[in-house]
């Protein structure tokens, strides 16, 4: 809808488009670009996208795999240092390396033993397999979580199928009581966060949860696996943290400010984010012993898992020792920043950013992602220093700890979030960046028209656009997911946006527009040491050329907000995915509680503007050159909408979470109005009531901000005329 609405022209337009002297040239039109700047616009992106390689991106991923680097490790360190020397010779500026010293999570010892009824003592390794010289790598970890607590317990072992809540009143129901016993849970079947599934094990009073890898979820019953096919191997073993970060993200002690040397500290008791329960991942090799030796009643027949036996609820028979020692001191994270300062205004930044830190190698994840960033880094570098600069600042970050808790990000971002708020136009996340071949794009739905448009000017590797190929990829997964609706450019890009990534504290606690970026495959190997160079060149992107386009995309974006002379938000499609959200909260739901007419019209009242500033915005492009004070105001206006959207005192319950419109619920899905959502799933009307007034408000506020901006713009518009 959005874009149909842009380029919608009306009558008087069209009247003054016929009487110019050169009309518009429609093959260059760019959202936000006048026809002139459009055209130098598309030779600069033409310039640019021949510059990142698919050799290059090779070499870099081979640096950031080549040893393990978990936050906080002297390799993950070595690495910033690395970037930032880079960076400088390719023509960065202000690169800066920036050190927040948060608490630690480190193993010291874990292990795991069966103790009855037969003894096994469960390997916490991953064995190498025949052609990866990389799996002998002496420094790869055993098994542990990040946060987990410390202690031992010796205690019968329960299966808890995915730990989540309705998990547990299954077993309730056939008598069994998980109170100081372990719970051994897998992975997905369905999904949810790890941290998650130790928060409902801590709520439930078990005294330790041992998570593992079912290969009836990314194992042998997806397809081949290592070193034949991209899943997952009988030893792979997914590490990860069970961080509480759905509460409060970031370093646990400073909840809301950064840790910067001497920062203010909260005693570790009351860190919320901090779980006390003891965590563990097990391979499907360490975990099976426990499996086939539990009795108790047969479980479910959704419960049963892809190993050759029956799986048993267990409680009694099988009794493990489970023993973890972690150092939690204080340890530096470090971000690295560097930036290609804007020619014309260089107080207004694109942000991009990605992880370095990786549990193992990180193949995928991050490295893919931080190759893409190095080879788009390098490539803007080169721009720059044959002096094509953009208008505006692109800054480039590489966050530390995100596996931890997200934490570099969110600590720069909270030190950083007043400049932010007036500086920053947005976030480009690119956490993994290639793990097959079918494109997935993010945006808050304001972005989402311009990151469509910016994939029609790209290759996909298969010859087709990038644009074409994303259609093809969404119907394919719609179909799969039994999903009738058509895939149109109004529903191409994703925008629900939940939580699990860097783009985290840019969204919901400062207030900026996010997008989020990444190509997918089959991966059964994620956060294990398989996770690695040779994955990548045997499985995930042999040839590199998905990292290629990546960092095309990435740069496009970059490059067009980074130039538009115009700020390319569309807030009629904004309005049109809200009413959405809105219509989805209501659906199947006894609503006569709460009155959301008031809502409704304010979501009329904000399209409506939206339209308006759409129709001036196109008007005025079209009419060539932009006043740049009235330019100015107009950006600067625009973005103060998403910042509209933040509520001070943040959603009931999480105060860290200030966005209105988007959130995450403990397991990281998506949770679209968040404080009203929630307060009407608990059926609480009087806080329902109190959200859906808040929403309001910032509906009423942002529809009479765009209206002065659409104002502004015609104005100007009559002046010229
Ligand atoms: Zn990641």
């Amino acid at each position: 809808m959005g874009l149909v609405r842009r380029f919608a022209v009306s009558g008087a337009v069209l009247w003054f488009l016929l009487c110019r002297s050169e009309p518009a040239r429609a093959q260059d039109s760019i959202l936000g670009f006048t026809a002139a700047s459009a055209t130098r616009e598309a030779a600069i992106e033409k310039k640019f996208k021949a510059i990142p390689s698919p050799e290059e991106e090779r070499r870099q991923h081979r640096v950031f795999t080549s040893e393990p680097h978990v936050a906080g490790s002297a390799r993950n360190n070595e690495l910033a240092r690395y970037m930032a020397d880079v960076w400088r010779q390719e023509g960065l500026e202000d690169v800066v390396i920036r050190r927040y010293d948060v608490y630690g999570s480190n193993p010291k010892h874990t292990s795991l033993e069966m103790v009855a009824p037969v003894h096994y003592r469960a390997g916490l390794r991953e064995l190498p397999v025949p052609g990866d010289p990389d799996l002998k790598n002496k420094s790869i970890s055993s098994a542990w979580s990040g946060m987990s607590a410390s202690g031992e317990v010796t205690a019968p072992v329960v299966y808890a199928h995915s730990g989540n809540p309705e998990d547990y009143d299954l077993l309730r129901k056939q008598g069994i009581d998980v109170k100081g016993k372990i719970v051994l849970v897998r992975y997905s079947n369905p999904y949810s966060y790890r941290g998650f599934k130790a928060l409902t094990a801590e709520r439930e009073g078990a005294a330790a949860i041992l998570i593992y890898s079912d290969p009836a979820e990314d194992g042998y019953k997806k397809g081949q696996v290592v070193p034949k096919g991209p899943w997952g191997p009988e030893y792979h073993i997914q590490r990860g943290a069970i961080t509480y970060d759905f509460m409060v993200p970031g370093d646990p002690l400073t909840p809301g400010w950064a840790s910067v040397p001497g920062a203010k500290r909260i005693p570790v008791e009351e860190a919320v984010s901090i779980p006390k329960i003891m965590a563990l991942p097990l391979s499907w090799h360490d975990a099976k012993p426990l499996l086939a030796n539990m009795d108790g009643p047969l479980a479910p027949d959704d419960w049963q898992g892809g190993l050759p036996i029956k799986y048993h609820l267990g409680g009694k028979r099988v009794r493990a020792h489970v023993k973890i020692e972690m150092d939690n001191s204080t340890q530096p994270y470090y971000v690295v920043e560097g930036r290609i300062r804007g020619a014309e205004l260089p107080d207004e930044w694109i942000v991009l950013g990605n992880h370095r830190d990786a549990w193992v190698f990180g193949g995928v994840d991050p490295s893919s992602g931080t190759a893409s960033m190095m080879e788009l880094a390098r490539s803007l570098g080169k721009m720059a220093k044959q002096g094509t600069h953009p208008r505006r600042t692109v800054v480039f970050c590489s966050w530390d700890g995100e596996e931890v808790g997200l934490t570099g990000s969110t600590e720069w971002g909270e030190q950083f979030a007043d400049e932010l708020r007036n500086k920053a136009i947005a976030y480009i996340n690119v956490d993994s960046s290639t793990s097959g071949p079918d494109f997935h794009g993010q945006a808050v739905a304001s972005l989402a028209p311009m990151l469509v448009e910016s994939t029609r000017t790209l290759q996909d590797p298969s010859g087709k656009t990038l644009y074409e190929a994303w259609k093809e990829a969404t119907a394919r997964e719609k179909r799969i997911a039994k999903d009738p609706a058509e895939v149109t450019d109004s529903n191409l890009a994703d925008t629900r946006i939940g939580s699990g990534s860097d783009h985290t504290v840019f969204l919901n606690f400062v207030g900026m527009p996010v997008l989020g970026l990444q190509f997918d495959g089959p991966y059964g190997v994620y956060h294990s040491a398989y996770d690695d160079f040779f994955w990548m060149n045997h499985f995930g992107d042999p040839g590199y050329r998905y990292h290629t386009v990546m960092s095309q995309l990435w740069g496009v974006l970059a490059l067009r907000l980074a130039n538009a002379d115009l700020l390319p938000f569309d807030f009629a499609s904004y309005a049109d995915n809200v009413r959405q959200f809105v219509n989805e909260l209501s659906k199947g739901k006894d609503m006569s509680q709460l009155d959301l007419k008031p809502v409704l019209d304010g979501i009329d009242e904000f399209e409506t503007a939206g339209e308006r500033l759409d129709e001036s915005v196109s008007a005025a492009l079209a009419a060539g050159a932009i006043d740049g004070k009235r330019a100015d105001a107009i950006n600067h206006g625009m973005m103060q909408v998403e910042r509209n959207w933040l509520n001070p005192d943040g959603i009931p319950g999480r105060p860290w979470f200030k966005h209105i419109l988007y959130g995450a619920r403990f397991t990281y899905a998506h949770l679209e109005l968040p404080g009203l959502t929630e307060a009407v799933e608990k059926q609480d009307w009087v806080t329902a009531k109190q959200q859906a007034e808040i929403l309001q408000h910032a509906l009423e506020h942002n529809a009479k901000l765009v209206d002065q901006l659409a104002a502004i713009l015609k104005d100007s518009g009559d002046s010229t005329k």
